[in-house]
């Protein structure tokens, strides 16, 4: 069986839990390290590698860039995180920078990867991981809202009390404050949401929907509050997204990628329904969305366009 080569730039909390993750998905066949502060890295390397009698066979190492040879996908998590009462757009200048330090070398010694953007700011990261590189865009791909739209899946299914794995909902726009739901396709099962509400008419949908989605926008805020930093989240889903792309599996996740033209949206990086493959984003799901929901659409994406011409991009 193709058993593949991922590689891990950033050895942060968001890094491990993501290589923690990754490691019992049995998803990669060799799992490279690599971070700047070199002991820290070898020091997660080996307690994972501790649990190893307990997985399917791989191999994990801390490295360096020539060690990148030859991965099949490049994640980076390197940078600097979101502090409490920090927006995740003040952080955009410093990791733009460390992004430059970082892609040049990824490029030279595994032209071919895929490459996943978790680094925040998400979609002005993504942006500037394409034009760095010099990749086509479907090769270049931030984590984007696939986070965000787990976390409504999961509020909505708490609840309706239905499992979360039968619930289709989507956040969409930038991986931020300004990223929107869209419930006119939510689906739960196979009905729609708002065709599931007035069945089940036991709450008040309109206001209860809102509230959901306030609290999924503010849920990153909330756990850095109590512990400083987000990652088991973030490591699951970048899991998802690994699997979709080694796996070949054309799902439709909302990753960010190059924007061509949605709505009116065009030439930056944003949230939107992507059908993933081996050869990262394959193409755009178009949906139907409703006049509140477009609006909210090219709001997102005029600040997601602001602050990528802020960091200067
Ligand atoms: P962290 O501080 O724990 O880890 C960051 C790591 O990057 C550190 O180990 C640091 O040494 C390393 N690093 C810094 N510069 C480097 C360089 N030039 N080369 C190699 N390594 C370098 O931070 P974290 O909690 O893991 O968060 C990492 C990033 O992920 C942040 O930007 C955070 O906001 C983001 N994040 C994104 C999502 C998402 O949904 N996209 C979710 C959570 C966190």
């Amino acid at each position: 069986m193709f058993k593949p080569k991922v590689s891990i730039i950033g050895a942060g909390n968001v890094g491990i839990r993501y290589a923690y993750s990754l490691l019992q998905s049995g998803l990669a066949r060799s799992i490279v390290v690599l971070d700047s502060d070199k002991r820290r890295a070898e020091g997660e390397v080996m307690d994972l590698a501790s649990g190893m009698p307990y997985l399917s066979p791989v191999e994990i190492f801390s490295g360096d860039y020539p060690d990148l040879k030859n991965s099949d996908l490049v994640v980076i998590t390197a940078g600097k995180k979101q502090l409490p009462g920090q927006s995740r757009l003040e952080l955009a200048k410093d990791n733009v920078g460390i992004l430059k330090e970082i892609i040049p070398q990824v490029i030279k010694y595994s032209p071919e990867s895929i490459l996943l953007i978790v680094t925040n700011p998400l979609d002005v990261l993504s942006y500037a991981a394409y034009k760095i590189s010099g990749k086509k865009p479907q090769e270049v791909i931030g984590s984007g809202t696939v986070l965000d739209s787990a976390r409504l899946r999961f509020l909505l299914s708490k609840h309706c009390n239905i499992d979360a794995r039968n619930i289709h909902a989507y956040i969409l726009g930038e991986h931020g404050d300004s990223e929107f739901p869209v419930f006119s396709s939510a689906m739960i099962g196979g009905v729609f949401l708002g065709d599931y509400c007035r069945i089940c008419n036991s709450c008040d949908h309109k206001e209860r929907l809102q509230h959901i989605f306030e609290a999924v926008r503010d849920f990153a805020y909330k756990i850095i509050e109590r512990k400083g930093e987000t990652s088991y989240g973030i490591g699951l889903a970048l899991t998802r997204i690994t699997e979709a792309i080694l796996k070949n599996e054309n799902s439709i996740l909302p990753v960010s990628c190059l924007v061509s033209e949605y709505y009116g949206a065009q030439d930056l990086y944003m949230s939107l329904p992507q059908i993933l493959n081996n050869t990262g984003v394959r193409e755009t799901l178009k949906l139907e969305l409703n006049a509140e929901e477009i609006a909210n659409l090219r709001k997102s994406a005029e600040v997601i366009k602001a602050n990528i011409k802020g960091a200067g991009l």
